[in-house]
């Protein structure tokens, strides 16, 4: 059923039917840690639910009808989405990674990672050739952001997805800041799609919760392997709130898009402001290949005002009265954040600058409320 269904009804019914015991139309929320068994080893599919609940599995199916994927996994959180991709790796193997990314997968990789021996090279890869002169027999994994946290790069996933191939690494996609509705990375080529499904996917900024979503048999077993023997899935709870976010996916971030290009055109336009990063600009380095792989230019972007500076960031941001000062983004509110002292905080200051994240930089995430509301807000914030 789910194959012919279009997008903005997969998130509604994508890998979902009326529960089996009582016809609930909703998913239940099966808070349960075990399953009965009729004799040993004879049950219903459940035995223990670090490998498996009923409600996980209505998630991880979403997931992959929305990713066109054949398999989904859910995990505890974006960031347990990614150790578990990591860990597919050995000592000496080499990884290639976006050098502008959320702050914690930068920390992930060189504080945990690489003290078990995986290199990893961080690659401007605005321009595809940039990442072939790091590419070797060692290469595993290419790790894709796009658009990138918060400079909003964007990365042309179809060619490393190529790329890729060619040498035999795989290519995974954290695609939280776009989210399904507007970028499928498996269809371009990608062999893993990530999801901090905290953000976007969940949409209401109550719960943190992690995805994966692979087509391959052989990955899809080794991935649920660590995810089952490392435990680091969500609870049923969450799950839910994921789900019940997903089924409004496509209106919300219809929205979010809508009132992103009203803002971003806003402060373009705005004398007080010095520059604004965001891939629906012609302007931008990569508008084409954001064209081409994104349905539009998403809700996320960020802007330095005039003059720069921790102090006028801050002034600015104290200032807010509907953007709230807050991590994280992709929720039905208006949040703002500083990078530099916020989600950034963990890469040294002098590559954190190198990829443009200043001091005073100040990143958007656009709700959904009355655009001229949050338009009214930011005019007054940064007069
Ligand atoms: C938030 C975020 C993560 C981390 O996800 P958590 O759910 O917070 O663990 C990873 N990548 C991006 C792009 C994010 O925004």
């Amino acid at each position: 059923m789910d194959k012919k269904l279009r997008f903005n009804s997969l998130t509604i019914h994508g890998g979902q039917e009326p529960d089996k015991a009582f016809g609930a139309v909703m998913p239940p929320i099966y808070q349960t840690s075990t399953y009965a068994q009729s004799t040993p080893g004879r049950h219903q599919g459940y035995e223990y639910s670090r490998t498996h609940n009923p409600t996980r599995t209505a998630l991880e199916c979403s997931i992959a009808s929305l990713e066109k994927a054949k398999y989904g996994l859910a995990f505890a959180s974006g960031m347990a989405a990614m150790d578990t991709v990591l860990k597919l790796f050995q000592p000496g193997d080499e990884i290639i990674s976006t050098d502008d990314l959320y702050g914690g997968s930068y920390r992930l990789l060189t504080k945990v990672f690489e003290k078990y021996g995986l290199k990893i090279h961080f690659v401007n890869m605005e321009k595809v050739e940039n990442i072939k002169p790091f590419l070797n027999i060692k290469t595993r994994l290419i790790w894709i952001e796009t658009p990138t946290n918060p400079m909003m790069k964007v990365v042309d996933i179809h060619a490393i997805a190529a790329l890729g191939k060619t040498h035999n690494a795989l290519v995974a996609v954290d695609n939280t800041f776009a989210s399904p509705y507007l970028q499928q990375p498996l269809d371009l080529g990608a062999d893993i799609v990530m999801h901090s499904a905290t953000k976007y996917l969940a949409g209401h900024s109550d719960t943190i919760i992690g995805l994966l979503a692979v087509n391959d048999d052989v990955l899809h077993e080794q991935l649920a392997f660590i995810q089952n023997s490392g435990g680091g899935v969500p609870g049923p709870m969450d799950c839910f709130l994921a789900l019940r976010g997903i089924k409004t996916l496509h209106l919300r971030m219809q929205r979010h898009c809508e009132n992103g290009a009203a803002v971003a055109t806003h402060l373009q336009d705005h004398s007080k402001i010095e520059k604004v990063y965001w891939p629906g600009f012609v302007y931008h380095p990569n508008h084409e290949v954001a064209k081409k792989q994104m349905k539009a230019f998403g809700g996320m972007l960020s802007f330095v005002p005039q003059g720069g500076g921790i102090a006028n960031a801050k002034k600015i941001l104290e200032k807010f009265q509907i953007f709230t000062l807050a991590e994280s983004l992709g929720g039905v509110e208006s949040l703002a954040g500083h990078p530099a002292s916020m989600t950034h905080a963990s890469i040294p200051k002098e590559t954190r600058e190198k990829s443009g994240v200043v001091d005073g930089l100040i990143r958007l995430s656009i709700g959904i409320e009355d655009v001229q509301d949050l338009i009214e807000d930011l005019d007054q914030a940064i007069a």
